[in-house]
């Protein structure tokens, strides 16, 4: 799950992490009582979306005044920002950040990663923070450092230094206290709320000398979210595929994809191997799905409701082993969804297993069209062949 940046920055500031003076603006009519709150001008805003490259799709507005701010609001609220991360067209931005306008001196970039080669968290720091880190991190990966944490011992003092020093021109000694303050805190806010990312980018020096986070990305590992209720109600389901919310809700494995073939599979590894024939057969999926090993009647329908609610599906591929999931429950499940919605693609089913006769009965009984598959890569060709013959 990922955090807004302005969500981020209060758990910084909580941390002792220093940002800028803030407020969210969610309406263009309270921008005067929030910028009264903020010292400036110079004030930043900001567009709180989850896609990064805000800066480079004009959603960092630096502004002189009043009226520069408010042309600014009138601009970024509620209308679509395309980012070089975002499709083409944009997402919309519910909501801005106002921020008091820093005097940049050095950008850096300071992370913490779970490396997967390591297996443990990893500090990156680069000297050459800001905009363009994707280029360095593939033009110069020389100047991005890495610190592997060993999770017995936690970050140690020393690891902070190792960074610094890294630095061609080292700063001042209060200036390394305060960036080596920061990387101890940014550790431990890592482990503490069980992050897979914590970003700032940049990590600024000010001309006055001070350290500040001037942007913040943080994304929660989604297993660990039952021990963090409070970082659980930060969830922004605007940001997300809404029919990725509606499956969540149902406790589905579902994920939306780029084809028009809707699949509804039992099993993570059979939903990935029913991809593959899929794609093998010359086809595109619309989606994952693995309704899970113990799935419901209920859930079954939710499943299938939700991929007859995407318009993109042309043709339905139910692929079943049932194991704990009985085929017949399945079939019920199928057409409790039926009754609920018209389908008016072709649907191809695949069942083997437990109760697998009294399923094929019970779709055979019913007025569902329907084609019977013997494997599953027959099932693959049948969608594929329906694909194709709709053109
Ligand atoms: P991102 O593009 O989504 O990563 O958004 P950032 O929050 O990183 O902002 C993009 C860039 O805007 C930063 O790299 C800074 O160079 C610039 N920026 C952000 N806040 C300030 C500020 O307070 N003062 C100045 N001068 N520049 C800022
Ligand atoms: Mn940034």
């Amino acid at each position: 799950m990922k955090l807004h940046e302005y969500q981020a920055k209060e758990l910084f500031q909580k941390a002792g992490i220093p940002v800028p003076k803030g407020r969210l603006l969610t309406s263009r009519d309270k921008l005067g009582s929030v910028l009264e709150e903020i010292p400036g001008p110079p004030w930043v805003i900001k567009a709180q979306v989850h896609a990064g490259g805000r800066g480079k799709g004009g959603g960092v507005r630096l502004v002189k005044g009043q009226g520069e701010a408010a042309e600014a609001v009138a601009e970024l609220l509620e209308k679509p920002l395309v980012t070089p991360q975002t499709t083409a067209e944009g997402v919309i931005v519910h909501q801005l950040l106002v921020e008091e306008g820093v005097d940049i001196d050095k950008e850096f970039y300071l992370g913490m990663t779970v490396d997967r080669k390591l297996a443990c968290p990893t500090m990156i720091f680069s000297p050459s923070g800001g905009m363009e880190i994707e280029e360095v991190a593939k033009q110069s990966p020389d100047l991005i450092f890495k610190e592997p944490v060993n999770p017995a011992t936690g970050w140690m003092p020393y690891q902070a230094r190792n960074l610094i020093y890294k630095l061609s021109q080292v700063p001042g000694g209060y200036t390394v206290k305060e960036l080596s303050s920061t990387m101890k805190k940014i550790y431990d806010l890592f482990v503490a709320n069980d992050c897979s990312l914590l970003e700032i980018n940049p990590l600024v020096i000010t001309k006055q000398g001070s350290v500040i986070a001037l942007d913040a990305k943080m994304t929660i590992d989604d297993n660990a979210l039952y021990r963090h209720k409070d970082l659980a109600q930060l969830d922004d389901p605007r940001e997300k595929d809404p029919l990725e919310v509606l499956a969540e809700a149902a406790s589905l494995n579902y994920i939306r994809l780029n084809g028009n073939i809707g699949a509804m599979v039992n099993g993570a590894g059979l939903a990935m191997a029913t991809m593959d024939v899929i794609k093998l057969a010359g086809a595109e999926p619309a989606n994952f799905l693995d309704v899970g090993g113990g799935a419901s009647e209920e859930m079954i329908t939710k499943g299938f409701e939700i991929i007859l609610k995407d318009e993109r599906v042309r043709a339905i591929l139910i692929n079943i082993f049932g194991g704990i999931l009985r085929c017949d429950v399945l079939a019920r499940g199928v057409l409790e969804a039926a009754k609920k919605t018209d389908i008016d693609v072709p649907l191809i089913v695949r069942l083997e297993g437990t109760n697998v006769e009294e399923g094929r009965k019970i779709l055979e009984e019913s007025d569902l069209d329907f084609l019977v598959a013997r494997d599953m890569a027959e099932a693959a060709e049948l969608v594929a062949k329906e694909v194709k013959r709709q053109g």
